[in-house]
């Protein structure tokens, strides 16, 4: 028995990220203006994707760097029908000192492996995700994000899609995992400020024993109706409560400052306990930040807490800052907050950053990333020139 499953053990190949294979494109295209391509309805990606396919009984396949471009499924394709589809999104950065940087990619790396395992697709290791990341990079990197456009970025997405081609509703013993690279809109800063809508009564985006801590596609789909509802009267994005807990500002984290009612500031966010939201890198960057440098300012708490303790504090005055934090919208103030019939107000502070927990942590977080400080957590990628 031992004997026979190390044979099979033996045949099913680990993802290899230092067997990628490299195959260049021959019609390299114009890389566009950012603008232009940002307000496009077709993403714009670089010249090149990486993609791996996986089989249940021979493992993954040589992974491959080639020319971007369309993927080929049967319409019987599991992910198609039965959403088993899982991403991760994340940056690399220009830096102002004109070097390529990753951020904290192990994490999305392993967050990826969460929700693929979620869906019953393959969990390919953290170290593979990671090398192929930098290679699509520091092949793409430095004609797409040119060293003379320091404090840009362009946006990475790693997918996983089950691809079985069998209506029975089982697990995918095919899968095929793609990591592409392009151009989205930089939404840091709203002027005015973020402006948040509560979830309607009817609706949740997750629930207790659900699966809104997994980045699958299926948490999305569904959520497109109420925020696109919510954008027609001027709102950014959708609060959503969970009963009565706020749980996460759209596709971001979301975070508070307030005073308590014993007096303490405080910096609050939702917990990971219960899984109802996503345990972002930037939330997970801004209490680590939060708590080393901070601590003796403010207590750091992840916690419960509801939207009457939200209206009740602004109410009384004791509601300072609110921000959302997550790779798309980085560290964004929010100014306005409407649940139902009322209208909570949030001063922004002197500039468009927020007020000051808001901005320092938007400040150091920024540096890091944009390498006008080093730091563990901003790995510089080497380019390939072509
Ligand atoms: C991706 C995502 C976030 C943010 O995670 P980051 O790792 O910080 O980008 C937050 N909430 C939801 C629902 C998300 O999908």
């Amino acid at each position: 028995m031992g004997f026979e499953n190390k044979e099979q053990d033996a045949t099913v190949r680990p993802l290899d990220a230092s067997k990628l294979k490299y195959t260049f494109t021959t019609s390299p295209r114009d890389v566009p203006n950012p603008t232009i391509a940002c307000a496009a309805d077709e993403t714009v990606c670089t010249d090149h994707m990486i993609q791996a396919e996986w089989n249940a009984a021979t493992g993954w396949s040589t992974p491959e760097l080639k020319p971007y471009g369309a993927l080929s499924l049967m319409p019987t394709a599991s992910c198609l029908h039965y959403a088993t589809e899982c991403f991760e999104g994340l940056k690399v950065y220009r830096g102002y000192d004109g070097k390529l940087r990753l951020f904290r990619t192990e994490h999305n790396a392993a967050r990826l492996r969460m929700s693929s395992n979620r869906i019953s697709l393959p969990s390919p290791e953290i170290e593979q995700l990671q090398e192929l990341l930098h290679a699509l990079v520091s092949v793409d990197g430095a004609k797409w994000l040119p060293e003379s456009q320091p404090g840009s970025f362009l946006y990475l997405r790693p997918t996983i899609i089950g691809t079985q081609p069998t209506l029975g509703l089982r697990a995918s013993k095919n899968a095929i995992l793609y990591i592409i690279m392009g151009y989205m809109a930089p939404v840091g800063t709203i002027p005015g400020g973020m402006k948040l809508l509560t979830s309607p009564e009817h609706m949740v985006r997750s629930w207790i024993g659900g699966f809104g801590h997994a980045k699958v596609g299926a948490n999305y789909g569904p959520s497109v109706a109420a925020s696109h509802d919510a954008g027609k009267d001027g709102f950014h994005q959708i609060l959503w409560l969970y009963e009565k807990e706020c749980t996460e500002a759209g596709g971001s984290n979301f975070f508070v400052v307030w005073r308590r009612e014993d007096g303490k500031k405080e910096l609050v966010t939702a917990p990971l306990g219960d899984r109802l939201i996503l345990d972002g890198v930037t939330r997970r960057s801004c209490l680590e930040l939060a708590r080393e440098r901070m601590a003796d300012q403010l207590e750091i708490t992840e916690r419960k807490f509801t939207i009457d303790e939200l209206l009740d504090a602004h109410a009384n005055g004791r509601l300072l800052e609110a921000f959302a934090a997550g790779t798309a919208w980085f560290i964004t103030p929010v100014s306005h907050i409407r649940h139902r019939d009322h209208d909570i107000h949030i001063p922004l502070g002197g500039q468009s950053d927020g007020g000051e927990v808001t901005a320092a942590i938007k400040g150091w977080l920024g540096d890091i990333k944009y390498g006008r400080v080093e730091h563990p957590w901003a790995v510089v990628v080497p380019e390939r020139i072509a």
